[in-house]
């Protein structure tokens, strides 16, 4: 977890590097605090271990702050037979984590672009998904970032990110509301302003009515 890490659009969202950043025995140490603070004891032989395992954990669920979403877009195919439609990647599954409550947020993606002579390989949309999922995420910033990551760098003419998911925030605490799907989305270029790319989109997502009254 020692990746160096660059400067891009999310480098607020970046944790403290370096110096700043605890030891894995600091880490495992909190965990242990949190543990006595949910009442139990971290000395019994069932526990013994959970506060490495958590902070293993930690480093898959939080994988994305060593990820440069840039980065992962780079390469680009510009030999595609003169291809001009949308590129649709839909039902992308995603894990990420409620920056309120560190609970996770469980949901599908659906990212499309209008491609400008350039196209990049499908699985780096998976991929890019994941870099902005696997950290402290709020659902709207997220889209936005997916979203706006892609039209800067592919520059293309247009792009559309609609997310779709379940927040245990919601379901396991609070509320206590199981079985709600928040969706968000953001258009933009010709997912914005053309009407009938806007519906193509939805239509292949398949799901017109929820997102016919579009947010940007
Ligand atoms: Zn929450």
């Amino acid at each position: 977890m020692s990746a160096p890490r660059k400067n891009n659009l999310s480098g607020s969202d970046m944790p403290a590097d370096g110096a700043d950043r605890p030891t894995r025995e600091e880490a495992e140490a909190a965990v242990r605090v949190l543990l006595r603070w949910a009442g139990d004891d971290p000395r019994r032989e069932g526990l013994l271990d959970t506060p490495g395992r958590v902070v293993r954990a930690y480093e898959e669920f939080f994988a994305g702050y060593t990820q440069n979403p840039h980065d992962i877009l780079a390469r680009t195919f510009s030999e595609v037979q003169g291809y001009d439609e949308m590129i649709v990647l839909k039902d992308i599954r995603f894990e990420s984590y409620c920056e309120h409550h560190m609970v996770p947020i469980i949901g599908r993606a659906h990212v499309a672009y209008l491609p400008n002579k350039r196209v990049v390989g499908i699985s780096k949309l998976a991929r890019l998904v994941d870099a902005f999922a696997k950290r402290l995420q709020i659902q709207e910033k997220m889209t936005a970032q997916i979203a706006d990551t892609l039209n800067e760098v592919l520059q293309p003419l247009g792009v559309g990110v609609i997310l779709e998911a379940a927040h245990q925030c919601m379901s396991t605490r609070g509320v206590h509301k199981a079985g709600v799907s928040m969706v968000t989305s953001r258009m933009l270029g010709s997912f914005r302003d053309d009407p009938s790319t806007r519906r193509e989109f939805l239509a292949i997502v398949g799901n017109q009515n929820a997102f016919s009254v579009s947010n940007t």
